[in-house]
């Protein structure tokens, strides 16, 4: 078994990346808020097309780049260990933006069956339009992946940990298949994990992404998404995104930049907090099954020990009496608050028979993975014994 890797730090958080000097001496990066910018001349014009312009911070349009967007670029690619990074105007952006830069019609994808329904969705639907046909495989499948690679294979696509049963996939083990296979490129959607937890480029992934909404920004107040990766696959991304046009809007870029200062010290309580209410929740006489990759118990627990140093603020857990007990948690929590997504200070909690599935019918949700009974709770920085007693108060039915 490999060591932990090493991850990032408080201390990475708030300064990796960060230029020491900034605009007017601000301690803080200063929101530019334009759609454009001026030139002095025609003659600076034609120096920043040809590339000879004396600054390398030269913003043309808004589209193209800003200054906000671009302090928050570097430090997560600081954060991630990757060349360079790429901010979006949301998670979906990103993930959506940097497959389509990598494919074209007649190549072929890999995915796993437990990734983000609408990443799953963009593949199984959008792409296929286009031509680019895909491979779904269960959750984890190694043995699978490699008998899936094709020729005309570009890309294989995971999450780790996944969403909602936080399955792990085996990072340098995928990213050696892959490499072992010419021009195949790994994407890694690293929303749960962060990189206090994991950072996927070092275990050999080519590209990470983020739905920054979550952990990074960290105060469910903003929507923004990210790219990172080496700079030659990052400029493909940008390239598109420039003509695809979901960038990040500056003051949601400075939200994300803020966000970030924290991240480490947020995401070190909500490991905590969650490993604690797992535990707890494993000896609860309503709880039929605890996931969360913290426990022995889950199959991800080796992989999880190996490749993270925490295991993430979300724990997902079946209530016994189907989805009506389901439902009775999540309305009887108090401080967690029912509402999708996660990463935010505050806990959230949600049925997802309720919130992502609710047009199929049970037996629907059954043949895709989704208990009846499931609940999903994305911890908040809140006390951890606070967030306990609440699911001991919800669960007392
Ligand atoms: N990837 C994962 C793992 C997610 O959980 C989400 C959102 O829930 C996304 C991507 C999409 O991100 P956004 O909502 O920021 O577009």
């Amino acid at each position: 078994m490999t060591e932990p890797q090493k991850t990032i730090t408080s201390t990475d958080a708030v300064h990796a990346g960060d230029a020491r000097t900034k605009a007017f001496d601000a301690v803080s990066t200063p929101i530019v808020q334009t759609a454009t910018y001026t030139f002095e001349d025609t003659a600076e014009v034609i120096r920043l097309t040809e590339g000879t312009h004396a600054r390398d911070d030269r913003e043309e349009y808004g589209r193209y780049g800003n200054p906000t967007c671009r302090a928050v670029e570097v430090r997560m690619a600081a954060l991630e260990a990757t060349e360079d990074a790429l901010l979006f105007s949301s998670g979906m952006a990103a993930v959506t933006t940097a497959i389509l830069a990598l494919v074209k019609a007649g190549q072929h994808v890999v995915l796993f069956r437990d990734c983000y329904r609408q990443t799953r969705e963009f593949v199984t639907k959008t792409l296929t339009k286009f031509g680019v046909a895909h491979t779904l495989l269960e959750p984890g499948d190694l043995d699978g992946l490699e008998a899936a690679l094709r020729p005309e294979t570009k890309l294989v696509i995971s999450e780790s940990p996944t969403n909602p049963y936080l399955n792990c996939l085996d990072l340098p083990r995928m990213a050696a298949i892959c490499k072992a296979r010419r021009g195949v490129r790994t994407l890694i959607d690293a929303t749960f994990a962060t990189p206090v937890n994991c950072r996927p480029a070092m275990l050999g992934v080519d590209l990470v992404v983020h739905s920054a909404t979550k952990y990074i920004a960290g105060h469910n107040d903003v929507l923004a998404g990210v790219v990172c990766g080496p700079s030659g696959l990052v400029s493909l991304v940008r390239d598109l995104r420039d003509v695809l046009g979901a960038v990040c809007d500056p003051h949601a870029a400075f939200l994300v930049g803020r966000g970030i200062k924290t991240l480490a010290l947020r995401v070190e309580r909500q490991n905590a907090t969650a490993q604690r209410v797992a535990e707890y929740l494993e000896t609860h006489a309503r709880v039929e099954r605890v996931y969360y990759p913290g426990l022995a118990s889950h199959p991800s627990h080796a992989i999880a020990t190996a490749q993270m140093k925490g295991f993430g603020g979300v724990v997902s857990f079946v209530v016994k009496g189907g989805l009506d007990a389901a439902r009775r948690v999540c309305d009887r929590a108090k401080l967690a608050r029912i509402a999708p997504s996660l990463g935010g200070v505050e806990s959230l909690i949600e049925p997802p028979a309720v919130m992502s599935y609710y047009e199929m019918t049970s037996e629907q949700r059954a043949a895709v993975g989704i208990h009846d009974g499931l609940v999903r709770l994305a911890v908040g920085i809140e006390e951890t014994e606070d967030v306990r007693a609440d699911l001991e108060q919800a669960l007392a039915f």
